[in-house]
């Protein structure tokens, strides 16, 4: 059985919670994928901060789908 944990994501410079997340596994999270974000406090998964205008994550496809890849140094996350 896999083990899901909440994480949250917050913009890098002004510390604005962008996601709350449920990921699995161990390990930083890298890409976010939409279905398994919990809240999302961003404008329909954006990868700008709508507080502060920072770039956190790039839009890429993966498996045929979209996610958003994060970017080190724009994002911190936390349980
Ligand atoms: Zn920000």
């Amino acid at each position: 059985m896999r083990r899901w944990k909440t994480l949250r994501v917050y913009c890098g410079s002004c510390r604005f919670m962008l996601y709350k997340y449920k990921k699995g596994g161990t390990g930083s999270l890298i890409k976010v994928h939409p279905d398994r974000v919990l809240h999302d406090f961003t404008t329909g998964m954006d990868v700008t901060c709508p507080e502060c205008g920072n770039e956190f994550a790039r839009k890429k496809l993966y498996r045929g789908k979209m996610v958003n890849y994060l970017l080190s140094g724009r994002t911190f996350n936390r349980n």
